[in-house]
């Protein structure tokens, strides 16, 4: 068996203690593997390994991959920033966007994807630690956002996207999760019809079990997979 294979034997075991631990069966947590790391080939290895959601943070890196993968049915998920002028060039490759951050990119999706007569499938990323530098709706404005995403016909937001506070340890960015659990649920109760918020990605290699705890539907696992590899 590949190294990479081994990766993913014990991330999913990781994933499977996790979600027994928390009361909740190891098929609501959808695995994206992050391939950011790794060449097209890696990324290639880890899809017939069996995990075919891949993940990468970076548009062109994604295109490329997408590209060199085309053969094969990977779902490609894009969970890093998304600039307006590149929105073009990557929606004919993603399935799952996890990092609309503004209200600028959520009308840009919009409008390319009415082009492609296509509904584009999102999540909303919320800054939960509120860290200057990070990308994200910080809660209160994504909250008001929640009634207008009516207005944008060709997007299905499906749920929320968001990373622990930087160098949070396990009991914080265990709290960071609920809060977005929190924040979730809350919205939900109130969003209009046609918008769900069922999806929560949260969750990395360092603290996905805390992910899992508070209700992760995806978790984004990179460095696991890919760890042993000479690169
Ligand atoms: C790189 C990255 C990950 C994966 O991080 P690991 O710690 O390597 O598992 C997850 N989410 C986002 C947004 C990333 O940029």
């Amino acid at each position: 068996m590949s190294l990479i294979a081994q990766n993913l034997e014990r991330v999913l075991e990781r994933i499977a203690v996790a979600t027994d631990a928390a009361g909740r069966r190891a098929d609501e947590v959808q695995l994206v593997g992050v391939t950011k790391y790794v060449d097209a080939e890696a990324a290639r290895t880890l899809f017939e390994a069996g995990c075919h959601c891949l993940g990468e943070s970076r548009p062109q890196e994604l295109w490329q991959k997408a590209e060199r993968l085309a053969t094969l049915p990977v779902q490609w998920h894009l969970i890093g920033h998304l600039q307006t002028n590149k929105v073009r060039r990557s929606l004919p490759h993603v399935h799952l966007i996890h990092s609309v951050d503004s209200v600028r990119l959520l009308s840009a999706v919009d409008k390319e994807a009415a082009v492609l007569s296509r509904t584009v499938h999102v999540l909303l990323e919320v800054n939960i630690s509120g860290d200057a530098n990070k990308h994200g709706f910080a809660p209160a404005e994504a909250e008001s956002l929640i009634p207008e995403l009516v207005n944008y016909p060709h997007l299905q937001v499906r749920g929320l996207m968001t990373m622990a506070s930087l160098g949070a340890d396990a009991a914080r960015a265990q709290a960071d999760f609920a809060h977005l659990r929190e924040l979730r649920d809350r919205w939900q109760s109130s969003c209009p019809e046609g918008v769900m918020l069922h999806e929560l990605s949260t969750g990395m290699t360092g603290d996905f079990e805390q992910a899992i705890q508070e209700g992760a539907t995806m978790v984004r696992v990179g460095s696991a997979l890919f760890e042993g590899l000479s690169s």
